[in-house]
């Protein structure tokens, strides 16, 4: 489906990340962890980039992707619309998604990747699934954490639902953990790990890892769903 739409809000979510809002058209269908691609002007060109939909498809009156700005073109333009601009979407795409399939589920995001993580966590809490969740989140710093509020409430609502969150460059009061996801914190998080299917979004040096990573600790290929943040 492709559609028109103008910028109904605009959340900045961190330091560099702001979630971008469209009205959702009545017909517009998605599954959660699925991806759209926005065209607007880039310098009087029209440019298209594929984003995650961070909203859940339970949001039935907007859609939302989060993006990082990165300081190039087409981070920059996005950055410039305020409410009111529009820009095309079409989709959705992507296989990386979740309907209430699988009963015990663990989802890996690396940065952004935490977009489509979202969608699914909502669409979990809203849905009132028995889905046993466990989030395990990789950022660098304190500052590039978005969604965090909103996931420990999410945490309180739904009691299937667990996030854990690693920092890679945490300052010296971060209490928690500061290692990359590895087998260690797979073990400890998430002791059941053979038998959950896994969900993983990040750059693609991230989702290349953990498919290694989750090859050698005994998690096979078919358990696995993924999708890379390509495009920086
Ligand atoms: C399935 C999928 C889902 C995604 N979901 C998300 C998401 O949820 N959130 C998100 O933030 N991103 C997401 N991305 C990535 C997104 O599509 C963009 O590629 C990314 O955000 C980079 O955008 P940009 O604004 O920096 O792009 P651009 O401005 O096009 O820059 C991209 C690259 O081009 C180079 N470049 C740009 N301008 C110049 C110039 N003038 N001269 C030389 N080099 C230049 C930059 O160095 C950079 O490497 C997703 C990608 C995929 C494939």
């Amino acid at each position: 489906m492709k559609f028109e739409e103008a910028v109904i809000e605009i959340l900045p979510r961190s330091k560099n990340v702001k979630s971008f809002r469209f009205k959702r058209p009545d017909d517009f269908d998605f599954k959660a962890g699925q991806y759209i691609i926005v065209t607007i002007n880039v310098a009087e060109k029209k440019t298209s980039k594929p984003f995650s939909l961070s909203s859940s498809p339970t949001e039935e009156d907007h859609i939302e992707f989060t993006k990082k700005l990165t300081g190039h073109e087409y981070s920059n333009a996005l950055d410039s619309m305020s409410v009111g601009d529009t820009a095309s979407i079409s989709g959705p795409y992507g296989k990386m998604t979740f309907e209430g399939e699988y009963d015990r589920i663990v989802l890996l995001s690396g940065g952004i990747g935490i977009t489509p993580m979202r969608s699914i966590c909502k669409y979990c809490t809203d849905m009132k699934l028995d889905t046993d969740v466990v989030m395990i989140c990789s950022d660098r710093t304190e500052d590039d954490m978005v969604f965090w509020k909103e996931l420990q409430d999410m945490m309180h609502e739904n009691r299937n639902l667990l996030v854990f969150q690693t920092l890679t460059r945490a300052s010296e009061g971060w209490k928690g953990s500061r290692e990359r996801i590895n087998a260690n914190i797979i073990e400890d998080q998430v002791p059941d790990y053979r038998t959950r299917r896994f969900f993983v979004c990040g750059p693609p040096r991230m989702v290349e890892s953990m498919l290694e990573m989750l090859s050698q600790i005994g998690v096979p290929d078919e358990n696995i769903k993924k999708e890379s943040i390509t495009g920086y």
